[in-house]
């Protein structure tokens, strides 16, 4: 999304009485890095609706963009949700909305400020806190790891004593899996204590002031559930399978494929215990994007968000007649019909491309020949080229997409495979200076040493 400058303000939005007649209205809140902005805004064109967005930008700073702005400081939710309640006293909103995890916190405020029927911010809360979350979730018996909070400041071969292997340590407020770090033994748990405290620290977190989770390793298969909640009932609109183990001691996504190979026993299992981990933190309406493991004991629990998959990942999901879920999760905020949920029949899938190795990104090769894999429906690139590519468990980007869609689950998974195989990136070894604080303190090589 483009952010050059431009003479658009809400402060000069038309003060206007709303008509009976006058279409429904929309805030779309977002950051201008979203990947989501765009799906969103056009699902809202076919919906015909009147798109107002709430960018996360100062003012005069707003993107040259058809839909108009309000600018607002995500970080300053109070101010924030004055200035939506003053804009909707000129021009009432019918739906505020997050489109990705940047601000659910503030549609949720903004909708309660505004009488619109939502989750209530604690549950919002809890879905961005996993040491509330997890407390909640233990309360409503939904089953999920122990897990213990220890203090940032806590001497790291105490903690180590005192807790059992394997086990993950885990940061309370990133996300994509960043600082989520297993260990087997109490040597390997104070070296990730140390990187994980890096990693806080380098993020901004206080010392003093933060912590993080240290839960069981839950062995077994993954999987994620994209779900619709309404009145506390869930509707699962897709469940994807993650066919690549996940045992760490980082944990990259990489493929989903949807129809998921469970047996419908187990996914009726999952389904049900997303809906208890949902109700369990209070979320009633909305999309619901929740991952757990499975294993003999049955499905557990690692985290639930209300919120949409994020990145280009919803982009392989479509419903009924060629519904997006954009358009499935506007219909659903403003009480329009949902002509069905049902996905297409055919199986789907997308790839998160791993980052190989830490470096300057200088080159993609492959890509024609990717994109030409039988059932490939798309590559696309999103690291800049000349920028840092930084690898978990530091790093916060992936490389692109791959999609695919075809007859089977299988064939849509080996498609990938073989699409990413195609694909070759020129990655230069070294990081720049400034991210130093970032760099993992392995020391180097003797090869890279003599280099
Ligand atoms: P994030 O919000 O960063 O994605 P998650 O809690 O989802 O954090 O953890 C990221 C990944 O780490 C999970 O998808 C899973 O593969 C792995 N993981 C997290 N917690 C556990 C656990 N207790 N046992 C096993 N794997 C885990
Ligand atoms: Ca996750």
């Amino acid at each position: 999304m483009d952010t050059q400058q431009s003479q658009l303000a809400s402060e000069q939005l038309p003060a206007s009485r709303p008509s009976a007649t006058e279409r429904k209205r929309v805030l779309l809140l977002m950051t201008p890095a979203t990947y989501r902005g765009g799906a969103f805004v056009s699902a809202a064109r076919r919906l015909d609706l009147e798109v107002v967005i709430g960018l996360d930008t100062p003012p005069g700073l707003v993107a040259a963009w058809p839909p108009e702005v309000l600018t607002l400081d995500f970080k300053a939710p109070e101010e924030a949700v004055q200035r939506i309640r003053a804009f909707a006293r000129q021009r009432p909103l019918q739906a505020v909305l997050s489109v990705d995890d940047s601000a659910v916190e503030l549609a949720a405020l903004a909708s309660e400020a505004l009488g619109l029927p939502c989750n209530s911010p604690a549950a919002a809360e809890a879905a961005r806190d996993k040491y509330v979350m997890r407390q909640r979730m233990a309360a409503g018996g939904v089953p999920c790891p122990v897990f213990r909070y220890f203090p940032l400041t806590a001497d790291p071969a105490a903690v180590a004593d005192a807790v059992s292997y394997p086990c993950v340590l885990k940061p309370l407020r990133l996300s994509g899996s960043r600082g989520v770090i297993r260990a087997d033994t109490p040597v390997e748990f104070v070296t990730a204590f140390r990187r994980l405290r890096r990693i806080l620290l380098a993020e901004g977190f206080e010392e003093e002031s933060s912590g993080f989770l240290v839960e069981d390793f839950i062995p077994g298969f993954e999987v994620a559930l994209e779900g619709l909640l309404t009145g506390g009932h869930l509707q699962v609109l897709a469940l994807f399978d993650k066919p690549d183990p996940l045992d760490g001691p980082f944990f990259e996504e990489t493929i989903y494929v949807t129809p998921s190979r469970l047996p419908p026993a187990v996914q009726e299992a999952i389904r049900s215990c997303v809906e208890r981990a949902a109700a369990s933190i209070g979320l009633r309406e909305g999309p619901v994007h929740a991952e757990l493991r499975v294993n003999e004991h049955g499905p557990w629990m690692l985290e639930i968000a209300g919120r949409s998959i994020g990145g280009l990942c919803s982009t392989v999901l479509e419903f009924g007649a060629g519904m997006c879920l954009e358009e499935l999760i506007l219909r659903h905020a403003l009480g329009l019909a949902l002509p069905s949920l049902e996905r297409r029949p055919e199986a789907a899938g997308v790839m998160m491309i791993p980052i190989p190795q830490a470096g300057i990104l200088k080159g993609v090769q492959g890509l024609e020949e990717a994109r030409q894999v039988p059932l490939i429906t798309g590559v696309e690139i999103t690291a800049p080229l000349n920028n840092p590519l930084v690898p978990l468990p530091e790093g916060a980007s992936y490389l692109g997409f791959i999609f695919a869609r075809g007859q089977s689950p299988a064939a849509v998974e080996e498609a990938l495979r073989a699409a990413h195989r195609c694909l070759r990136f020129d990655i230069r070894r070294e990081l720049p200076v400034l991210n130093a604080a970032l760099r993992p303190t392995t020391p180097p090589t003797v090869a890279e040493q003599a280099r």
